[in-house]
């Protein structure tokens, strides 16, 4: 069944299938810039990016080569080390293993090659270099080197930035501070001249000192461990213009090919209804909402009930629904009995919805209809194959659940036995020797569960 995806570039659903004779998907996302813990709507986007990931492994086993880059010296990353007095890679360190735990918490596959912009300093010299050799970008008199938009005439096929220049006026207003740096206010940065600001943040280039701007990290990144053209690229929608016109024009103006084959920009979340933000006081990070007692796993349910091509409101009646759902179908996972319904994909209809340009919320209300049909009868591979599509982690969903030991687990088949074969003086003394142990055993239609006795 393919995977069909709508593409931001031709505005089309189209078939993701890899491009080279290897067979290998190659996938890059955008990821965050290191300087303060990810909020929820940065992990709406991180989660919808993991539900591709997924629906890539399951499609091309093996075959998936997922990049996702860290942002780790910019203007945001070097103000918040100046602010704290400590250096830069100390603080982006502590960000980048925060953000790894919330990633873990949301169960989210790490990505195959995580690679940083410090950590790409040459790569991204080398391509500012090629492209300064092909006429595509100037050297500014204080030593920043700008791409020179005019010299691409692909530039704006992406956002139709052109379009939209012309419908309201300039879309590239002249309000950035190097603006007398350039030769024209849609010119940008490639290498920025090292400033007093920047501290100690400078690397040696041919034009001096200095770092290189934001957009290039992802073209020298890409190129480095994708190579010149790649099958995905994806981001939230705040990315499209200019980071992700921008990405289009170095790379292909440097690479001289095509970059990707296939742009998808995941929408915002907003807050009940409006737009996060620090001031309005309803940005939330996952440590938040732990706090309050949810759990991660009810977030990424919650950020999978909307479509993501749509804006999507959160609420905290989410989570309680969210946690709801979990509940369900954590339940309905234990009655599920080894070798009932095999073969037959019960839950098709969920990967299908995901396969049909990620319908997140079609997929979910697909999965509670077959859980409210079937009690039991379903094959459970099916099961877990939609659950695992999702990165529902269903163990981890409610409160920290105990994990029997492998003798308390024999004893309890041994009773479920007894008990089928209606051997219930048995079945009673088992249970006994279950409580001895510690554990109780909650019987169900079709199966059971154990969990720790409450004292
Ligand atoms: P940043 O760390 O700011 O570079 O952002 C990381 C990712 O989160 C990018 O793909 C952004 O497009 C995305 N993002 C930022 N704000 C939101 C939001 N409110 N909802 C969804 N995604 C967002
Ligand atoms: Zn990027």
């Amino acid at each position: 069944m393919p995977i069909r995806l709508h593409d931001s570039l031709t505005r089309q659903t189209l078939e993701l299938k890899p491009a080279q004779k290897d067979g290998v998907y190659r996938f890059y996302n955008c990821g965050p810039t290191v300087y303060a813990p990810a909020h929820i709507g940065n992990f709406r986007t991180f989660v919808i990016n993991d539900v591709i990931r997924r629906l890539l492994e399951l499609e091309f086993p093996g075959k998936v080569k997922h990049v996702r880059n860290l942002t780790d010296v910019d203007d945001k990353t070097i103000r918040r080390a100046q602010d704290e007095q400590r250096p830069l890679a100390e603080v982006t360190r502590q960000w980048t293993d925060k953000f790894h735990a919330d990633c873990a918490a949301l169960n989210c596959l790490p990505p195959h090659v995580e690679p940083t912009a410090t950590g790409h300093i040459h790569e991204q010299v080398d391509m500012i270099d090629v492209l300064m050799k092909k006429g595509n970008a100037y050297r500014a008199a204080d030593g920043s080197v700008y791409f020179k938009v005019s010299s691409f005439d692909g530039y704006g096929a992406l956002s139709r930035v052109k379009e939209r220049e012309l419908q309201a006026g300039s879309a590239m207003k002249a309000t950035a501070a190097d603006a007398d740096e350039k030769e024209d206010v849609s010119d940008f940065a490639l290498w920025k001249a090292h400033k007093p600001d920047d501290g100690a943040n400078a690397w040696d280039s041919p034009w001096g000192r200095g770092r290189p701007g934001w957009h290039i990290e992802c073209s020298a990144m890409s190129k480095k461990h994708l190579g010149d053209t790649i099958d995905l690229h994806t981001g939230g929608v705040d990315l499209l213009f200019p980071h992700h016109e921008n990405e289009i024009a170095q790379s292909q103006c440097c690479n001289g090919t095509l970059f990707s084959h296939h742009w998808y920009h995941s929408e915002h979340l907003l807050v009940d209804g409006k737009k996060m933000s620090k001031s309005l006081g309803n940005l939330y990070t996952l440590d938040e909402l732990v706090a309050k007692g949810f759990s991660p796993m009810a977030l990424r349910y919650a950020l999978l009930m909307g479509h993501p091509r749509k804006q999507l409101s959160f609420s905290l009646d989410s989570m309680h629904a969210a946690e709801s759902a979990l509940t369900t179908l954590k339940n309905f996972r234990a009655t599920l009995l080894p070798g009932a319904g095999l073969g037959h994909d019960a839950f098709g209809p969920v990967l299908q919805a995901l396969h049909d340009d990620l319908n997140t919320p079609a997929a979910l209300g697909a999965l509670f209809t077959i859980v409210n049909r079937y009690a039991g009868e379903v094959d459970a591979a099916s099961f877990d194959r939609a659950i695992f599509a999702l990165g529902l982690d269903l163990n981890a969903a409610a409160a920290p659940q105990a994990t029997a030991p492998a003798a308390v687990t024999a004893l309890a088949e041994k009773r479920w036995a007894a008990k089928q074969a209606k051997d219930f003086a048995a079945a009673d003394a088992l249970r006994k020797e279950l409580t001895g142990a510690g554990w109780s055993m909650l019987d169900r239609k079709d199966g059971y569960s154990l969990e720790p006795v409450k004292k």
